[in-house]
């Protein structure tokens, strides 16, 4: 049995090694070598629905957490999934998406026109202010939005889009889930599922009109 002192030592280490372990690059990474994309809702419990600890109380050390509307694969997803699989140690990436998503609860095009009513010009938008180099072609602003038809068949197709990504090795684990808001419960995506049906998968069954710009397809 080792002393107090001994168990001291070795939790000061620990806490020093965690409170500076990117400076080790790939030999330092978080607990579960795992990176996870999910929605910025604020009803998308990362650790409970995952059954781990990445964001509670701050920081947990588990997973590289990155939320956008949707948790959807952006630019900007694909920037920081890069980074840390590739040079902080990451092996697994989980994209967390979820049923009653803002993203299901209007179509593009009318985010689009509201945007235009308020007298925005949406053919000139610098994505990135700090890179002008980026910009979207004209009339491409309601397909960037990325809102949702189907939050399953979304959550599928990111899984595609990071596996075929040519900055995500092809030996990363690759994996979606969907959260069920209402049930509070994890379940594989599956557009087919009849369980759906006491759900908000879907656009439609948020009450929205039309399909959306195609991003998904
Ligand atoms: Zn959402």
């Amino acid at each position: 049995m080792s002393t107090l002192k001994q168990q001291l030592e070795n939790r000061i280490a620990e806490t020093t090694r965690w409170e500076t372990r990117r400076q080790f690059a790939a030999d330092g990474p978080n607990m579960r070598n795992l990176w996870v994309l999910t929605c910025m809702d604020e009803r998308v419990p990362v650790d409970e629905a995952l059954g781990i600890r990445a964001d509670t109380p701050v920081g947990g050390g588990d997973a590289h957490l990155f939320r956008n509307a949707g948790g959807i694969v952006t630019d900007d997803a694909i920037r920081s999934a890069m980074l840390t699989i590739n040079f902080f140690g990451t092996r697994e990436i989980v994209v967390l998406q979820h049923t009653g998503c803002g993203m299901l609860s209007a179509n593009g095009n009318d985010l689009e026109s509201a945007l235009r009513a308020k007298g925005i010009d949406l053919d000139t938008i610098p994505i990135d202010p700090s890179l002008p180099e980026l910009s979207l072609k004209k009339g491409a602003f309601a397909k960037w939005i990325g809102m949702m038809d189907d939050v399953d068949h979304t959550c599928i197709r990111c899984v595609e889009q990071l596996r075929n990504h040519p900055l995500i090795p092809k030996d990363i684990t690759v994996s979606g889930w969907i959260w069920e808001t209402e049930f509070r419960r994890l379940r594989a995506p599956d557009p087919d599922a009849p369980t759906r049906a006491v759900s908000q998968p879907t656009a439609a069954s948020m009450g929205v009109k039309g399909k959306q710009p195609p991003r998904w397809t």
